[in-house]
This record gives structure tokens, C-alpha cells and sequence, in this order.
């Protein structure tokens, strides 16, 4: 490795086929219930047991990808799907989008309102569609053509996010305000790589407002020459920065590798335009970097001889890890 490439991001996890994360945030040890750290990593475990069960059938990247993000959807745990954010309306919207790393095809939703699992609706835009990215009532149109069941926003109801709203909407809340988003990145045995996302967005966040998690490049981006990625943080910084695509131009244009490459667009380039947060970034060779500004990622990962590993607390996830 070249010593102009041996900081920032600290050292890469190696020989990992399948990664996913539960969101940027501060988990101080002791701060959260057991029950609710269980839940983390029963979360985090089964998404990589749904993903590692797809790999060992064969499946591709894409499915795995696919798999993991649904199951984590469908727990009430986390921001997306089932456990997503109240808007400022007290309704849910949520964004997801998917890419093929083989051939940089990509599918997304933004501000669905009645749909379980986005990630799968963001596959169909990039499978049965000509467009990458379809919005609003657009997207839900198509979400019913293509025979994915009308779910009511009661389904997304947990009273942690409404207590999390209440606590949002008093005057003297802070302007910052808890989001979260999962996501996952994998290689499977054909180098074929993908990353997906998946987020209910920001808690008090304006109906309509879209972050970078549905935005390939943003909040999303899979090329197998260089890196899978998905974000998680403050949207609109991610946006601005363009920040997983950076990732992955970075590793193209200069041949940094993943943990140098994650790590400077992380730990100081979004950090410099004014927030924090974190990624998953995967290269081909298996090589992870899991680099955030936040205090916390709750993270996991999967290795190629089955080896599965779930973090929780910040001490578990160094900054620079
Ligand atoms: N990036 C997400 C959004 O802005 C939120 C998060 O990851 O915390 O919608």
C-alpha cells in the first residue's frame, strides 16, 4: 500500500462477502436497554443470515443485497420500513435505491408511503422500468401495477419513533434530529458487487423532503472495478457531498484503496460541509472499511468462510475502523 494511502479510515476488515449497517448514531454502552441491544444485533444477524442463505443458494449479489436490506426493513428496530421516522405531519415517507455493480444499472424510491419493503419496489424501477428513480404517487402507481400489496401507514407505527417525534416538536429540541437508515454491500462469487439502502428518513423532516439515500451517488453507489457503498447521516450533506460516489471515484481516479478512500470522504470531507455519519464500503478482494464521523455504526458483516460479526456500541466501531 502506498504510504500517501495509509490514513485516513484506519485498516479494512478483510475477506467479507456481505456487510449491512443499522445507521449513524451514538450508542454509549449503557445507554440503550438490553432488550433493545438484543434487538440490534437479532436485527443485524438475521439480515446477514437472510443474506448469507441467498449466497450459499447461489444467488447473486443483487439478491443478496436485496434480502439482507428487506429483513431489516421489516424490523421494527430500525429506520426503514416497519421502525421509519414521522415526518413533520406525522405520516412516514420513505426512500430507498439499489445498484448492480456489474453493469452500473440502479433503481429507486423516493417518498413512498405505502409500501412494506422500498428496496424491493426500487429493484423493480431498475428491472421493469426505464427510469432509476420514481417518486410520490408515481412510484406507489407502479408499486400497484406491478402487484406489491397497498400497506396502510399504520403498519409503520412504533412508539419509539412517535416519542422520538413529540421530543422533536418541542420548541426547545434541537435543530439536528435522529434519523438512521440501513443498508448493505456484497460480493458474491463472480465479483459481481451491489449495495443497497433503505431509510424513513429524518424525524420532524418537512413532507416531501428527500435525503441521499434513495440518490445514486449520494447515498448509494456499486461498481465492481472499484467499491459498494451505502451511507448513512445527515442527508442533505450527503447529497451535497456526493458522497458515495466520491468513495468510488477516489479508488478510480487514484487507486486509493477502500479504507483510504472511505475514510476521507468520511471522516473529513462531510465532516467539512457540516455533519456527521457514516458507510459500509466493500471492495472486490473483500476488503471492508466501516469509517464514521458519528460516534456510533451499528454495523455487521459476514466473511467468506461464515463468520458473522455485529457491533453495536461506538466502542465497538472505532472512528477510525
Ligand atoms: N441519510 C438519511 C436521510 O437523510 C438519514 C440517516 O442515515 O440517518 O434520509
Amino acid at each position: 500500500m502506498p504510504a500517501a494511502h495509509s490514513k485516513p479510515g484506519g485498516s479494512a476488515i478483510r475477506d467479507v462477502v456481505l456487510a449491512v449497517h443499522g445507521g449513524a448514531g451514538s450508542v454509549p454502552r449503557g445507554s440503550i436497554s438490553d432488550e433493545r441491544e438484543l434487538a440490534y444485533h437479532e436485527g443485524l444477524t438475521a439480515a446477514l443470515r437472510a443474506g448469507q442463505r441467498v449466497l450459499d443458494g447461489g444467488g447473486s449479489s443483487l439478491d443478496v443485497v436485496e434480502a439482507a436490506v428487506r429483513e431489516l426493513e421489516d424490523h421494527p428496530n430500525f429506520n426503514a420500513g416497519r421502525g421509519a421516522a414521522f415526518n413533520a405531519d406525522a405520516g412516514h415517507e420513505l426512500d430507498a435505491s439499489i445498484m448492480n455493480g456489474r453493469d452500473l444499472s440502479a433503481g429507486a424510491v423516493a417518498g413512498v408511503r405505502h409500501v412494506r419493503n422500498p428496496i424491493s419496489l426500487a429493484r423493480l424501477v431498475m428491472e421493469r422500468s426505464d427510469h432509476v428513480l420514481l417518486a410520490g404517487d408515481g412510484a406507489e402507481a407502479f408499486a400497484l401495477r406491478h402487484g406489491v400489496p397497498y400497506s396502510t401507514q399504520d403498519y409503520f407505527f412504533t412508539q419509539r419513533r412517535w416519542d422520538a417525534l413529540l421530543a422533536a416538536k418541542k420548541p426547545e429540541a434541537p435543530r439536528s434530529r435522529g434519523g438512521g437508515t440501513v443498508g448493505a454491500v456484497a460480493v458474491d462469487r463472480s465479483g459481481d458487487m451491489a449495495a443497497a439502502t433503505s431509510t424513513g428518513g429524518m424525524t420532524n423532516m418537512l413532507a416531501g423532503r428527500i435525503g441521499d439515500s434513495p440518490v445514486i451517488g449520494a447515498g448509494t453507489y456499486a461498481d465492481n472495478r472499484t467499491v459498494a457503498v451505502s451511507c448513512t447521516g445527515t442527508g442533505e450533506v450527503f447529497l451535497r457531498g456526493v458522497a458515495a460516489y466520491d468513495i468510488a471515484a477516489l479508488m478510480a481516479y487514484t487507486g486509493a484503496p477502500v479504507d483510504h478512500a472511505a475514510g476521507t470522504v468520511i471522516l473529513e470531507k462531510i465532516p467539512g460541509l457540516g455533519a456527521l455519519g457514516g458507510a459500509i464500503a466493500l471492495d472486490p478482494d473483500g476488503a471492508l472499511s466501516t469509517p464514521h464521523s458519528s460516534e456510533g455504526l451499528v454495523n455487521g458483516y459476514l466473511t467468506r468462510d461464515g463468520k458473522i460479526v455485529t457491533r453495536v456500541y461506538d466502542d465497538e466501531t472505532p472512528a477510525a475502523g
